[in-house]
Order: C-alpha cells, then sequence, then structure tokens
C-alpha cells in the first residue's frame, strides 16, 4: 500500500482497507500515492482524490491530493474513500460502454463519452450515500 505516515495518511489508508473489504475487493492491490498539488481554498472538495482501476488485474491505484486530506475531517475521509472504492467496483462496466465508445465512428461518439463519465460520477456517488447512510445506520 506504501508507507503512511501521517495520521491523516494512516486514517486514510485504515479506510481504504475497510471499504476494500466491505465491497469484497480484498483481493485488490492498493497503491495509494499523496500528490502535492496547489488548490485554492474552498475548492478542495472537488478534488479530493481519484481512482484509477484495473478489475483484470486486481488492482487499484489511488491518487490522493495531500492539500484536501490534511485539511479533511474523520468522516470527509470516509466519505471520498468510499467513493473511490465504489468507483473501483463500478470500473468493469465503464471499461465496457468506454471500450464500445472507442468503436464508434468520431462523429456517432460525439456526447457519449461525457455522458458516460457523468454517469459513473452520479451513480458512484449515489451508491457511496446509500453505503456511508447506511454505515451510520440505524445510529444518528
Ligand atoms: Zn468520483
Amino acid at each position: 500500500m506504501g508507507k503512511l505516515e501521517t495520521k491523516a495518511e494512516k486514517r486514510l489508508g485504515a479506510a481504504v482497507d475497510r471499504w476494500r473489504d466491505r465491497f469484497w475487493l480484498k483481493q485488490h492491490d492498493v497503491t495509494i500515492r499523496f500528490v502535492d498539488t496547489k488548490i485554492k481554498k474552498g475548492a478542495m472538495s472537488t478534488i479530493a482524490a481519484e481512482m484509477d482501476a484495473t478489475p483484470r488485474y486486481k488492482e487499484m491505484r489511488m491518487v490522493v491530493h495531500k492539500g484536501w486530506l490534511e485539511e479533511a475531517k474523520p468522516s470527509e475521509i470516509e466519505d471520498v474513500v468510499c467513493h473511490e472504492i465504489v468507483h473501483a467496483v463500478l470500473a468493469p462496466l465503464k471499461d465496457v460502454a468506454a471500450a464500445m465508445l472507442k468503436k464508434l465512428p468520431k462523429e456517432a461518439r460525439l456526447g457519449f463519452c461525457e455522458w458516460l463519465d457523468k454517469e459513473n460520477e452520479a451513480v458512484t456517488t449515489h451508491l457511496e450515500h446509500i453505503f456511508r447512510r447506511e454505515a451510520r445506520w440505524p445510529k444518528r
């Protein structure tokens, strides 16, 4: 998983382990890379982390923006990690759709790539909300 140094990095690493198990991706290798991105205050929630998964090889690569992590509350770390792991769950479907789109002539493809990205993000967020609410449920 890489070396986790700060308290926030360790918290994030523990969350990755937990959500990976929860989503039955225990056999997947996870690489976490922390990057120093200069981001404006207030724009942090939009650029927290990114997931790149190769389901075929059971690999997940997560990029985490240090600027976000340093400011993140524990619950925000849970939200983001849950979200990124859902991306890994959905990666096989997204990969099939993206491969099919590539077979289309360029003019027929127009708009579909953006649509795919938008819906992939929307479904991921929807599932993240269900699982995060369920993780807190029924204690409120
Ligand atoms: Zn996302």
